[in-house]
């Protein structure tokens, strides 16, 4: 099969001809149709995220249909579609954050696209607990960035509360999904992009953002929550400058260049600042029922597989509005 690995940090991704993987008792083997490529995968590329597997298939959100199974396989059939996001494995009962419900900590997690071969490839193989049944009503492209950008965004979406004034920094593909859920939810979005983003900010606000603008303006009224998406660490102070009194600012990606020192001011007043890591099957259970609900619908910019790095390339430009998907078959 054909996929594109990573073999170096900081190397272009190469074409590469791999056997097709055989899957084990609890895996599916998966043909892969689509790969959305996410800021993470960018991330590895560049070594920020330091323990990958190499070399490796990146990708954490594929949709496929299974080919085979192994014996242990009980929920799935062949020829069904599925979605494989980044949570991979976990322990289930060995480590505390399992047995509490919150297995997105999980001591022994192994993540798609990261300890395990992902989706920028032709065929891909996964533990069957941890894939979901997709919507029908979404075709492979459009379903593919519901499975990060939807799910670990929709989980730093649950934690800004019942927040009505909502300020999302980097209006990416996660914010152009869940602006679509808040509006549904009769909430108010106020966009922030890069300074001087003006089509990003006219995509906002064509999406409904009341307020669309550079990250480095004041919002015109205070915010009660804030997530923030870019992985721009001098945006945390500007973002707990922008929420209310007892405001939630929420830092949604899994790196983040340095906070600068900001004065305990800005946090005071019961300000809360925290992350969200990873996701529970549970977050993706509740986002893709909820998803064609709302109806959300994704905007995608797709390449062939072999044009993983211009994907990337683009992505890390800004010049992708919405998300970007590898079309693999
Ligand atoms: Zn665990
Ligand atoms: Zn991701």
């Amino acid at each position: 099969m054909r996929a594109m690995i990573l073999e170096t940090p900081r190397q272009p991704l190469k074409l590469a001809e791999l056997p097709i993987p055989k899957p084990n008792s609890e895996q599916v083997l998966i043909r892969v149709h689509a790969c959305g490529v996410c800021r993470t995968d960018l991330h590895i590329v560049d070594g920020e995220l330091t323990h990958p597997k190499l070399p490796l298939v990146l990708g954490h959100q594929i949709v496929g249909t299974v080919e085979a199974m192994g014996e242990g396989v009980d929920n799935f059939n062949v020829g069904q579609r599925v979605g494989i996001p980044w949570l991979g494995y976990t322990c289930g009962d060995r480590c505390c954050y399992c047995l509490s419900g919150r297995e997105n900590l999980c001591d022994y997690a192994e993540f798609t696209g990261y300890n395990l071969n992902g989706g920028y490839a032709e065929y891909t193989v996964a533990d069957y607990r941890f894939c979901f049944p997709l919507d029908p009503s979404y075709a492979d492209l459009q379903a593919a960035p519901l499975l990060c950008a939807g799910l670990i965004g929709y989980r730093a979406y649950r934690m800004t509360g019942d927040a009505q004034k909502l300020g999302f920094y980097g209006f990416g593909s996660a914010a152009h999904i869940l602006i679509q859920l808040a509006r549904y939810q009769k909430r108010q979005v106020f966009a922030f992009t890069r300074s001087g983003d003006v089509e990003g900010q006219q995509f906002a606000r064509q999406l409904g953002a009341t307020w669309a603008g550079g990250s480095d303006v004041s919002p015109p009224e205070p915010l009660d929550a804030a997530i923030i998406f870019a992985s721009v660490g001098k945006l945390v102070p500007d973002a707990l400058r922008a929420v209310t009194k007892g405001g939630i600012v929420v830092c949604a990606g899994i790196h983040m260049s340095d906070i600068p020192s900001f004065p305990y001011d800005i946090l005071w007043q019961e300000r809360v600042l925290r992350s969200v890591a990873n996701l529970t099957r549970k977050d993706g259970e509740e986002f893709l029922t909820l998803a064609p609900k709302v109806p959300i619908r994704t905007e995608v910019n797709a390449f062939p597989l072999t044009q993983a790095n211009e994907a990337l390339d683009a992505l890390r430009s800004g010049k992708i509005a919405g998300s970007a998907v590898l079309v693999v078959d």
